[in-house]
């Protein structure tokens, strides 16, 4: 967050934002599960200018085994943006901002995850950012989500994410690069949508109440409508494996080949 320079309007005078949306639209969203072979479950998302890989491995027994708890496994979420991903080169490597990221993220899919079912055990989420664009924290706990119900990973249900906030003193949903650099504030959101909680909320930047409810009330609105693009993502999945079983079924096996 910080001052708006000059040359930049970041509403114009049809209330219109720098890349032509309304205060309440989100950028295009496109969910695939199920994407990478050697991880237990998977997904991508592009979400305006963003992409986003996320892989699931686990439950797996948990190390270093001080780690463990004897009662619950560890949802572990490993955030990770390319060097690549940004403008300017990113130093690759961990660093404040990644770890603060992997430690919320893991909070919230925590939640939905029935975790009590895996003592001793760890749940492994890398989010792998190939390319940013503002968001990518809400693009990554919504691809996390996705790639834990594709590894079949118990769950109370998808947690989706959006972020809302402010720019040019108007409230705005889903801020893309300039709103995020130049606005006044960004409020990320992550929403269970089947009981109605919020499990991940941060807020940059100054808002009045009224200003924060609203915010908060176009994130969850949002949040809805990406958990139809996650369902349908796992629900393309479901059939495309419905389909290779059938396949399987009819290939003959190598006793029945001619000649065998
Ligand atoms: P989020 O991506 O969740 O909005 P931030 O608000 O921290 O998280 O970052 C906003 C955007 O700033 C990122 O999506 C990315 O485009 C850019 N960004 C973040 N960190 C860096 C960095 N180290 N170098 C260059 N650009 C960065």
């Amino acid at each position: 967050m910080g001052g708006t320079p000059t040359d930049i309007k970041l509403i114009d005078e049809n209330g219109l934002r720098v890349d032509g949306r309304r205060p309440d639209e989100l950028r295009p969203l496109k969910i695939e599960a199920g994407v990478l072979k050697r991880a237990d479950g998977s997904a991508y998302v592009e979400w305006g200018h963003n992409k986003v890989l996320a892989a699931v491995y686990g439950p797996r027994e948990c190390h270093p085994r001080h780690m463990q708890n004897p009662s619950r496994a560890l949802v572990q979420c490993h955030y990770n943006m390319a060097a690549f991903s940004v403008d300017d080169r990113k130093r690759p490597g961990p660093d404040r901002r990644s770890h603060e990221i992997s430690k919320i993220i893991s909070e919230a899919l925590t939640h939905v995850v029935f975790t009590e079912y895996f003592p001793r055990a760890s749940v492994d989420v890398y989010i792998e950012v190939l390319q940013a664009n503002a968001g990518t924290r809400c693009a990554g706990l919504t691809a996390a989500s996705v790639a834990l119900a594709d590894a079949g990973i118990p769950m109370r249900d998808l947690v989706a994410s959006c972020a809302a906030g402010k720019a040019a003193d108007t409230i705005i949903l889903d801020l893309g690069k300039e709103e995020d650099n130049f606005g006044q504030a960004d409020i990320p959101v992550g929403y269970v949508p089947r009981t109605e909680e919020i499990v991940l909320l941060q807020m940059d930047g100054d808002l009045t109440m009224d200003e924060f409810t609203k915010g908060i009330n176009m994130a969850v609105n949002a949040c809805k409508k990406v958990y139809d693009v996650q369902r349908d993502a796992l629900m393309r999945r479901y059939a495309a494996r419905q389909v290779d079983a059938v396949v399987d079924l009819a290939a003959p096996s190598d006793d029945t080949k001619e000649g065998a």
